[in-house]
């Protein structure tokens, strides 16, 4: 267990003790991921890749008699208390919101709850910085549940459980479920996907129309995610844009091929290339993208599983130029932050990632290079913007796991 993570777990443990008085029987852990590849494909039926990473949400708890859950978090004040019979929302905005979601879907599909439990929450994930730390939380929280056994699910590669992939998907579409329905997120799966699925030098393959999930060998690298520090608000209302836009692009490609695809991912490059509009408008751009990104999905599952890092990397410095040209979701910062990128030490390849217009990229980078990299990045950044970005030096990880204290 390395130094700064048993820190962590005893601080956890010591917190836990002096709240509720006895000490936490289960320790469960989830990474936060970050996209490599395939940029707004998820809602459009298309392929993504993602990797988990070493951050970390950690859980500890324990049981208790009553049907009661209380959670308190080293993010936040206070013990938010609730029954778990029949469960609510909770007070709005509260973060603890994710946590009743997660026992509330898991509720209706496992089967109501045995007894309940108290837990604490602590990590490494910065909190609404695009690595995915509710997706973390409900990954751990999902895990805690399951193996401190107040959720029990029936047996079948259908219900949620940590020791089959199967398990392990129907658990993601469980958390999936919780964020979309009992949150309000309108969030694809992949988040929970590779919080589950993540593996230590292995990126996540997902392909949203089938589901099919793989594994695959991405190698000994560093993953170093730029936070811009712009606000992301933008974001909301030009994510609802561009998924009207890709609408029209499906719906002119049913037009001019007469096929009744549901999902743009259902056609092919070359068949939006057939019929090329001029001048170009903006569905048939963002369908371009769209088309594009599964491409270089599928090329550089290829490429990895080749060994061939290099050509990976040159994939996902394309498909953030598609993102500037075609999807247009990029912004200076973004390009900034990729430029300064491209000229630092150690790059292999690097893009926009989550919803774009703001926030973070992800550089792939030599592993031996990462924290010069970061440094270099950190001063050309500022040099020309006068800015500070916050930059994460990360590795893969495992998925989320459990022990039993
Ligand atoms: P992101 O998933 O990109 O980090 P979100 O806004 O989707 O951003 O999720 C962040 C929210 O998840 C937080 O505001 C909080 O409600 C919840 N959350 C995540 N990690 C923790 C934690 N360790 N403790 C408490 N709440 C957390
Ligand atoms: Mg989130």
């Amino acid at each position: 267990m390395p130094g700064a993570l048993s820190v962590r777990i005893r601080e956890a443990c010591d917190r836990f003790q002096a709240l509720y008085g006895s000490a936490p029987r289960v320790l469960a852990r989830a990474p936060a991921r970050v996209e490599l590849l395939g940029n707004h494909t998820d809602y459009n039926g298309g392929l993504v890749m993602a990797a988990a990473i070493d951050r970390e949400t950690i859980i500890v708890g324990g049981p208790s008699p009553e049907r009661v859950a209380r959670v308190a978090s080293a993010h936040f004040d206070g013990v938010d208390e609730f029954g778990l019979g029949a469960i609510e929302a909770g007070p709005r905005s509260s973060w603890t919101t994710y946590v009743r979601g997660v026992c509330w879907a898991m509720a209706a599909t496992c089967g109501g709850f045995e007894g309940g439990f108290n837990a604490f929450v602590i990590g490494d994930v910065p909190l609404g910085a695009g690595l995915s730390s509710s997706a973390s939380l409900q990954s751990a929280l999902g895990a805690f549940l399951l193996s401190l056994g107040v959720i029990r699910p029936p047996a079948g590669d259908e219900y949620p459980g940590l020791r089959t992939d199967a398990g392990r998907f129907a658990l993601a579409r469980v958390l999936n479920r919780s964020e979309n329905e009992f949150v309000g997120v309108g969030s694809g799966l992949l988040d929970q996907v590779s919080c589950l699925f993540g593996r230590k030098d292995h990126a996540v393959y997902l392909d949203c129309s089938t589901y099919e999930t793989r594994r695959i060998p991405l190698g000994e690298v560093a993953l170093v995610v730029c936070d811009s520090r712009t606000s992301r608000r933008l974001a909301d209302g030009m994510y609802d844009i561009r998924r009207g836009e890709c609408e029209a692009g499906l719906d002119r490609l049913r037009q001019l091929t007469g096929r009744g695809a549901e999902r743009l991912s259902e056609f092919r490059l070359e068949e939006l290339s057939a019929h090329r509009e001029e001048p170009e408008t903006a569905r048939w751009k963002r369908a371009r993208h769209v088309l594009s990104e599964n491409d270089r999905v599928q090329r550089g599952a290829h490429a990895l599983e080749a060994g061939d890092l290099a050509t990976f990397g040159r994939l996902m410095s394309e498909s953030h130029a598609s993102s500037r040209e075609d999807f247009e979701n990029s912004s200076q910062a973004l390009d900034l932050l990729i430029e300064s990128a491209r000229e630092s030490p150690g790059f292999i390849g690097g893009k926009l990632s989550g919803a774009g217009w703001a926030g973070c990229t992800i550089n792939l980078v030599r592993a031996d290079l990462a924290e010069p990299f970061a440094e270099s990045v950190k001063a050309r950044y500022n040099q020309a913007s006068g800015l500070d970005p916050l930059v994460h030096v990360c590795r893969t990880a495992e998925g989320a796991s459990a022990i039993e204290l």
